[in-house]
């Protein structure tokens, strides 16, 4: 029991210190400042974790949030979205092509392309393809 007490204190503080390195500590004043309520749709933070077991996610308004190695974490460039907004603004990011839920098949009929590749087609982050190979976060618009 001590030592699972320990461990549950490691990772706490782990995840603790991801957080800062992410958002430089800003996560908990950025989603006080919204509301705690995403800043496009109006979705709370208790309606959040009920249908996508988590809280809201804070992002980066210049897109470079969790893969890019140098971040901009003022405040002005941190907001509140919930996970369908953060997936149809990152869709939007990298050029005019936004991905759409019709297509999610297509993407996932791909084969011997990789993961960059079938991104730049589609004009979003890498990241996203992933997401959506793996029926990660953008599970929703399966
Ligand atoms: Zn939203």
């Amino acid at each position: 029991m001590v030592e699972l007490d320990k461990a549950k204190r490691i990772l706490g503080y782990k995840k603790k210190y991801n957080e800062k390195i992410r958002f430089g500590s800003k996560r908990q004043a950025v989603l006080e400042r919204d509301g705690f309520k995403c800043i496009s749709c109006g979705m709370t933070e208790s309606e959040h974790k009920r249908r996508w077991g988590k809280s809201l996610p804070v992002d980066h308004i210049d897109g470079h949030g969790r893969y890019h190695k140098v971040k901009n974490n003022s405040m002005n460039n941190l907001q509140t979205l919930c996970i369908p907004c953060h997936m149809r603004k990152d869709a939007r990011l990298n050029g005019t092509c936004i991905l759409q839920p019709a297509d999610i098949p297509k993407i996932r009929k791909i084969r011997g392309k990789t993961h960059q590749e079938i991104s730049d087609m589609f004009g979003v982050h890498r990241s996203t393809i992933t997401c959506v190979l793996n029926n990660k976060t953008w599970g929703y618009i399966k």
